[in-house]
């Protein structure tokens, strides 16, 4: 009850204001030179990460399903020597075989794949007793065999250089029971179970796999799929909603915390990091409290 106590003020109290700033320190040019395919890139994590990527050297391409979004993120990021668009939706393994060779047309080569593009699915589909499970397979087909298909498409053209690094979004709701939509939490758990399976393999030909796990950041995705929780409430409350469910008192979790741990994965500084899973939560993931009474003075 404390528990949920505490979450509810946090929720419904005064929001987390953090003091802390959301701008990065300086570019150091971590990813000078690298090539870059981001799924997912036209919002939220993705376009984060497209921005951080630009600012610390990368090219990228930016792959997603919302051509006038994306086509938007690639101009704001300088364009055709930065960046550009192409229309890929990872649940169609060709499209992702399409933007992979891209950037080997376009750059000669691909250095860092992101596998990010996700769904929320249906959180209706919860309880288990009621599951849809054409809703299931539809949530697996792009987070989970989306992502499958990226690796192995990355690993196509990486393999035979000996170097690259593939790093894909998972979630706390994949290492966690009830953080999100069953379907949601069982393709999350898929992705970690790919990057170890991958990470084992591609590791001995110099190809490192690594996952990042967020927790809630209010993106359209996480927005949308509260809204559809509580509705009736408006946009401020529920993001309201989305940061509250973090646990981490001071500073909140911003789209560009997880960008910059991708950038961190993705480069030389990681070079011997592999399978991986980094957890970009503030303690989330380890912060169940015990099911008791408040100890006297505490
Ligand atoms: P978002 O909605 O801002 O971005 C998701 C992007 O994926 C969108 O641009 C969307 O068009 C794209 N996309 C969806 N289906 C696609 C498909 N079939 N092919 C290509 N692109 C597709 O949401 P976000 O929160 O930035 O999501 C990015 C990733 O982060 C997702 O994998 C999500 O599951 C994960 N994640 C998000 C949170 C969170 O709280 N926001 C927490 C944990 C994990």
């Amino acid at each position: 009850l404390q528990h949920v106590l505490r979450v509810k003020n946090r929720v419904l109290g005064p929001g987390t204001t953090s003091g802390f700033s959301s701008s990065s320190t300086s570019a150091s040019q971590r990813l000078a030179g690298k090539v870059a395919v981001i799924t997912g890139g036209a919002s939220g994590i993705g376009k984060a990460t497209a921005f951080e990527f630009v600012r610390n050297g990368a090219k990228v391409i930016i792959a997603d399903v919302q051509d006038d979004l994306g086509r938007a993120v690639a101009a704001e990021l300088g364009g055709p020597d930065a960046a550009c668009y192409t229309r890929c939706d990872v649940a169609d393994e060709a499209q992702v075989a399409a933007a992979v060779d891209l950037a080997v047309e376009r750059h000669g080569k691909l250095d860092v794949m992101f596998n990010n593009a996700g769904i929320g699915g249906d959180v209706s589909a919860t309880p288990l007793a009621s599951l849809d499970l054409a809703g299931f397979d539809r949530v697996m087909a792009v987070n989970a065999r989306g992502v499958l298909a990226g690796v192995k498409h990355a690993a196509r053209v990486m393999v035979p250089r000996r170097c690259g690094s593939i790093v894909c979004t998972a979630s706390t709701a994949g290492v966690m029971g009830a953080t999100g939509p069953t379907a949601y939490g069982v393709s999350k758990a898929a992705v970690v179970a790919v990057v170890r399976a991958a990470a084992a393999e591609l590791g001995r030909s110099g190809v490192r796999v690594n996952a990042v796990s967020p927790h809630a950041v209010p993106t359209p995705l996480a927005m949308d799929t509260v809204a559809r929780w509580f509705p009736g409430r408006g946009p401020e409350e529920v993001r309201r909603i989305v940061e509250g469910m973090n646990e981490m008192v001071g500073p909140v979790l911003e789209a560009e915390d997880i960008a910059r741990a991708v950038v961190y994965l993705a480069s030389d500084d990681a070079k011997y990091v592999n399978g991986h899973n980094l957890l970009v939560d503030g303690g989330y993931a380890v912060s169940k409290t015990p099911n008791m009474p408040a100890a006297p003075g505490c």
